[in-house]
């Protein structure tokens, strides 16, 4: 077995075995090396696990999904990057502009005794080179690029995956983090439930602030969906248009875009496999919460991981322990309603 146990030294930090005691077998396999991936790999070394991720890409890429909940600062903490984030100098906003329905209004995120909660306006392609590399710190040996083939089965239970290279990589669990594309779901045939009419993203940067002033992201309804900018500083913009399909337009899908329509696979863990992040729900991303939810369940899927391996709780416990925190998400109240003429802005919470 790959279980290496992690000792205290005696100034509390925890040594970490390096390798595993089998190398032909990982405690953990994680597919993607997304906000999902590094913070289940971080997290699993923090417990000891050894961990083999593989990421498709050959390097972090610029994405969309800039807007990050003022939640997630604990989360980086945690996860000990809260430093690097610090030093990465990423915008901060106090809240969000809505315009809808001819109202236009600031939704501030809240505040405490110590200020307004600011949320970040992260560069992804900076924040993912932060997460891997923290991971890969910590110890978690990442393959870069790797390209998933088939699941490794015995009956129905995962042992891991082939790669297209050939290699078997074979792992107690798997996660999968791969996002939207939700590589090993898709694999083993989960079904995917939707929960929205048809949603497509468009989205783009560009060198200017969205208005004068502006300092904090702005969405704006339009007949079919809504439009959204956001500052990155130094003069930048992130801009995402959404578009829902109308049942008055006739189609079943807007053209083009990437398809951001409400999913969850279920169920998102079995014998051997745990989804997380947006490989287990996808949301839209007018609530900012994509990362934040990416973050949380990566951790999560990695705790209960562990609790599986250290023998705390058996497989079957740990699974539905991580099930029933994950499942409840997907009832998040829709930013968008729905209704035979129009799409409307029924309820917009930024609230964590
Ligand atoms: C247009 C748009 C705007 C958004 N705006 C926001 C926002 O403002 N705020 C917010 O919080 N969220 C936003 N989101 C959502 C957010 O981007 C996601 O929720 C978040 O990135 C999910 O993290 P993840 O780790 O699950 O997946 P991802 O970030 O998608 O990471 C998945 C990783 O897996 C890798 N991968 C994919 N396929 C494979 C494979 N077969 N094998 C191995 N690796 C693979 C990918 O290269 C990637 O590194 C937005 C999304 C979109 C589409």
């Amino acid at each position: 077995m790959g279980f290496g146990a992690a000792h205290q030294t005696r100034d509390g930090a925890l040594s970490l075995p390096s390798e595993p005691r089998d190398p032909t077998m990982w405690d953990l396999l994680i597919l993607g090396a997304g906000p999902a991936g590094c913070a289940a790999a971080i997290t699993a070394r923090r417990h000891g696990l050894t961990v083999r991720m593989l990421e498709a890409s050959s390097r972090p890429r610029r994405v969309p999904g800039e807007t990050l909940h003022p939640g997630i600062e604990p989360l980086f903490a945690r996860l000990g990057v809260g430093e690097k984030i610090s030093e990465a100098g990423f915008h901060r906003h106090t809240g969000i502009n809505i315009e809808w329905d001819s109202r236009s209004h600031f939704e501030p995120y809240g505040e405490d005794a110590s200020g307004p909660w600011r949320g970040f306006q992260a560069d992804r392609q900076s924040l993912a080179t932060i997460l891997v590399a923290a991971a890969v710190d910590a110890g978690a040996d990442l393959c870069r690029p790797a390209h998933p083939a088939s699941p490794v089965l015995d009956g129905d239970r995962l042992h891991g995956i082939a790669t297209s290279d050939g290699e078997k990589h074979l792992a107690r669990l798997t996660i999968d983090a791969t996002g939207r594309h939700a590589w090993l779901a898709r694999a083993l045939g989960i079904a995917s439930e939707l929960r929205s009419p048809s949603l497509r993203a468009t989205f783009g940067w560009m060198k200017k602030t969205p208005a004068d002033g502006d300092r904090e992201p702005r969405l704006v309804a339009r007949p079919d969906g809504w439009h959204w900018i956001a500052p990155l500083g130094a003069e930048r913009s992130a801009w995402v248009t959404l578009r829902a399909c109308r049942p008055q337009d006739g189609s079943t899908h807007p053209e083009g875009g990437i398809d951001v329509s409400w999913r969850m696979h279920r169920p998102m863990t079995g014998p051997g496999y745990i989804l997380a992040g947006d490989a287990a729900i996808l949301l839209d991303p007018a609530s900012s919460h994509g990362v934040l939810r990416a973050l949380m369940s990566g951790m999560l899927s990695a705790e209960v991981a562990a609790a599986s391996m250290n023998g705390q709780l058996n497989e079957g416990s740990a699974l539905a322990a991580y099930r029933s925190w994950m499942e409840p998400q997907f009832d998040w109240p829709a930013p968008i309603g729905w209704s035979d003429s129009n799409v409307s802005l029924t309820q917009l919470s930024t609230a964590a």
